[in-house]
Formats: structure tokens, sequence, C-alpha cells
């Protein structure tokens, strides 16, 4: 089957500024591969410190002089639902895009962009009904709360799930009355240009968002430190994240660090063996593998080890891989040949660290493009490099533990604690061992479903700090303390 290609593709990609679509000041551009042919269909404007100068600016003058952020909270709940309705009604090719630019299933790409809609409701309801705090002592004081936006803010996203990742932050960002500039990853930028004429359409001011493509170290790093930027909302590889922090440092910037993970997905004898499978396979085989919170360690009771390794590898071994368009599709194409270059690698690796029981390569009759098999490896030790590091792709690691305690330490051995999934019907137990976890979030005999109210983040180096419901008004307003003597 030929691959397919989206009809009406941009013939190049540009940056967003006040309101404009523009070259970058130098003229410089980069390619952009499709990931199933790995030809560059699309190049795009390659912002350096010279572009990021002139859309911090232009997000300046529409934070300090334009009517965004002085809008009521209801005036501004408008146009984030008018936003929302405009991405949910172009769902179909949304998804055709982010599928095509990252090698997402189809179906897969879908659910992100209906997420991406979601977001922006959220945060369009939340501002209407948000309440400031009031402290009174009767007879003497009255204290309470001013909540304002702070100015520019700077999002870096990652080129997994992308268009959804950018909602995540624009969506809290613009409802709190910031004005923004949006640096999204270099393999995935087709999506991220869909955004100024959605905002266009949508009615939000010129100005408020902007948008600069580029490389990492060039516009990522100038937006880091441009010195009117106070917020940078960074998601990202945890070593990124490092770099990100010192580099903010001499300007002391309010920082949000989503980053790396490892998470483990832990399945006692009592489970529900059928239901943990069937979870622990789309955990870390959904999104190609290409997911923050993927289960990619699973450590198994060792009385149900030996059935558990026999089915899952059986039902892995069932996954459909395939071109990211066809519905069928459960695995697409790995975003960019580095990164599927990095993924083979582990492979490799696994080879020597664990037993490989599913998998193990390139699939047959996909000769090119990022194709992965969905790769099982078995009985690997914890110190193995395919149990301590993130590989990004649909590769999973599967470790026997005797009982609780071993089972807490494996999952808490590594650097990540980004999520955490349970499986046992031990539930007041299950209770106790969630509390005992390195991780953010933690999931207990469930999918990996998120209510927008709870808070997100990682601990350890999976992340600083929390974003997702009222934490992520807190992160993008100062408060403001009022103090009166009665
Ligand atoms: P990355 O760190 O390579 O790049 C992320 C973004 O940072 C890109 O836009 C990149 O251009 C930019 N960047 C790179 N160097 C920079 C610098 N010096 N200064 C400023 N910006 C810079 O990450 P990636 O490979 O695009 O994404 C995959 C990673 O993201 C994985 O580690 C994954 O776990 C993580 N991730 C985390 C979450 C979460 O919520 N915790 C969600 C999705 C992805």
């Amino acid at each position: 089957m030929a691959p397919h290609i989206p009809a009406d593709l941009p013939d190049r990609i540009r940056h967003y500024i006040d309101g404009e679509f523009t070259d970058s000041v130098d003229g410089d551009t980069f390619d952009v591969l499709d990931p199933v042919s790995n030809e560059t269909y699309v190049t795009a404007a390659a912002g350096k410190k010279a572009d990021v100068d002139l859309a911090v600016a232009a997000a300046r003058r529409a934070f300090t002089e334009g009517p965004w952020p002085r809008m009521l909270p209801r005036e501004r709940s408008r146009i984030l639902h008018r936003i929302a309705d405009i991405v949910e009604s172009r769902d179909a090719r949304l998804a055709e895009l982010e599928s095509f630019d990252s090698g997402l299933p189809i179906t897969q790409a879908l659910g992100q962009a209906r997420r991406a809609a979601e977001n922006f409701r959220f945060f369009a309801d939340l501002i209407v009904a948000q309440t400031d705090d009031a402290f009174k002592v009767p007879g003497r004081q009255l204290n309470y709360v001013n909540r304002k936006p702070i100015g520019v803010a700077g999002l870096i996203t990652p080129w997994n799930t992308p268009f959804m990742l950018e909602s995540w932050k624009l969506g809290p960002a613009l409802a709190t009355g910031n004005t923004v500039v949006l640096k999204p990853a270099e393999f995935t930028p087709l999506s991220a240009s869909l955004w100024a004429g959605i905002f266009e359409e949508a009615g939000l001011p010129k100005g408020v968002f902007n948008l600069v493509n580029g490389l990492g170290e060039d516009a990522g790093d100038a937006l880091v430190k441009h010195p009117d930027v106070p917020l940078i909302s960074f998601t990202g590889e945890s070593s990124t994240g490092q770099l990100i922090f010192a580099n903010a440092a001499p300007y002391l910037k309010g920082l949000s660090m989503e980053l790396g993970g490892k998470s483990p997905a832990i399945v006692f004898a009592d489970a529900d063996l059928e239901a943990a499978i069937d979870a622990t396979i789309f955990g870390v085989f959904s999104l190609n593998g290409e997911r923050c919170t993927a289960g990619s360690r699973i450590l198994v009771e060792r009385s149900i080890y030996d059935e558990f390794v026999e089915r899952y590898a059986a039902q892995a071994s069932r996954v459909i891989v395939g071109d990211p368009h066809d519905p069928k599709t459960e695995v697409g194409a790995l975003v960019h040949p580095e990164h599927f270059a990095k993924v083979m690698s582990y492979i490799e690796i696994g080879k020597s660290e664990g037993r490989l029981v599913a998998g193990g390569g390139r699939p047959e009759g996909f000769p090119t493009g990022n194709f992965v098999q969905p790769t099982v490896f078995a009985d690997v030790a914890p110190d193995a490099r395919i149990f301590q590091e993130e590989i990004f792709g649909p590769v999973v690691a599967i470790t026997p533990f005797d009982d609780w305690e071993d089972a807490l330490a494996l999952a808490n051995d590594t650097k990540y604690g980004l999520a955490a999934y349970l499986w046992t019907n031990d539930l007041r137990g299950a209770h106790n061992f969630a509390q005992s976890l390195e991780a953010g979030m933690v999931w207990l005999n469930s999918n990996n479903v998120r209510d927008l109210r709870t808070p997100f983040g990682g601990v350890k180096a999976s992340g600083l700090g929390h974003e997702g419901g009222y934490r992520s008004i807190d992160f993008y307003t100062d408060q403001q303390a009022v103090h009166i003597t009665l």
C-alpha cells in the first residue's frame, strides 16, 4: 500500500509573530521528514535569538497594552470555548496531519485531537468557577488574594502527541490572561502551525499567541534566556530539563518541568490477569510507546510469572504494526530516524540483558520507515540498562518479584518517578503500596486515563512542580495577598 499523504500540506512552515506568518530573520530553515518514507516533505523556519526577540516583544506588547490580561474571565472563557469547538470540529483533519507528521496510529491521533479540545474547555470552565481566597480575623483584619497573570509564558514542547501537549500548556497559560511564545519540537512542527488559524478564527487578540519554530539549542535556548519571559513550562527529556533549569537560574524564572519516565506496572498473583495483560500491553505499545507515562517495566509476582510472560509475549506478537493512516494499525512508525536508531540500539542491548520473547527488530514487510516490532524482554535484572533507561519506544522489560517488599524496592529502583500501575485484588494492601511508591501518579487496577482536575507531574528525575486543575492556574498566576486592618 502506498503511504498516505494528506491533501493540502503547507508548502513551508513559518513562525507566527504578532498576528503574521513570518520566515526567520536570517532566512534559515530545517527539513521536516515524514516517518514512513523518511523523506523531507516540508521545510520549516529555523528560529534563532532574533526571531525569539521579535516574538517576545509582540507577546510583551499584547500583555502590557492589549485587552487579553484585562478581560473578565468569562470573556476569555468564551474565546477558549470557541477554540475548543473549532479544534473538535477539525478533529479528523488534525488527526490526519498529526499521524502523518509524527507516525502515530490514526485512531490514537484522533483521540489526542479530542483531548486537546477538552483541555481548552476544562480551563475555560475553571477560570469562570475560580474563587479567590479570603481570610478574616473578625473585628481585626481582612486578608484577600488577588490573582494576576504573570506576563509572557515560554512554552517548550516535545514531539510525542505534540498538538495535545501544546494544548495542555496553551489552555491554562491563556485562560489566566498571560500571553505566550510557543516553541514546538523540531521533529513535528506541522500541527503547531494550525494553532494560529484556530486562534484567529476564535477571536484571540493579535500578539497573544506567538509561535517560533526551530532547534532546541537555538530557539528554545533563546526563549529560556530571554529576560522578558518570566515563566517557562517545559516538557521533554530529563537531561534537557536539567540544562534549562541551569540556564533559567540567573533569571529566577518560574519553571514547570514535565520530564522523562520509566514507569513500573506491578502485577500481583491475585490480580485479574486478563485485564492486567490487556492494560499493560496498551500501556507500553499505545502511542508507539512514545509516551512519558508508558509502563515500560513490568514487575510480576513469581508464582504467575511464567504464565504471564507466555501470555504477554503472545499478545504482544499480535499487536498490529502498520501504516499510521490505516485504522487497523496499533503501532505506527517512530517519529524520526534518529529516534528509531536509538530504540533499535536499545533492542540490541536488550538481547544481551534479557530473554527476548517477542519482537526484536524491524517487522517483516516494512523494509523502510521507522517501524519497530513490539518487543518484549523477560528476566531483566534491575541493573540492566533496559530496566533503568527511558527507551521511549515499543519495548518492555519484564522482571519477577517475590513479595510486596521486593516489588516496592524494584518499582522504586530508578532515577525516574512519573507514573506507576498496580494490579491486585488486595485493595487494602494496594492503597498502602501506592503511598510508598515514588511516583507522581498511580493507577490502581486501571488504564492510564486522567481526570483533568488531578495533579499531573513526576517526582525524582521525572519533573518539578505539578500542573493539572487548579495547580496549572497556580503556576500561571501570581497570588498577591492584600491585608486590611478593620
Ligand atoms: P527533548 O528534551 O529533546 O526536547 C523537548 C523540547 O525541548 C523540544 O522542543 C526541543 O527543541 C527543546 N529543547 C531541546 N534543547 C533545548 C535547550 N537547550 N533549551 C531549550 N529548549 C530545548 O525531548 P523530546 O525528545 O522532544 O521528547 C521526549 C521526552 O519528553 C521523553 O523523555 C518523554 O518522557 C518526555 N515527556 C514527558 C512528559 C511529561 O509530561 N512528563 C510528556 C511527554 C514527553
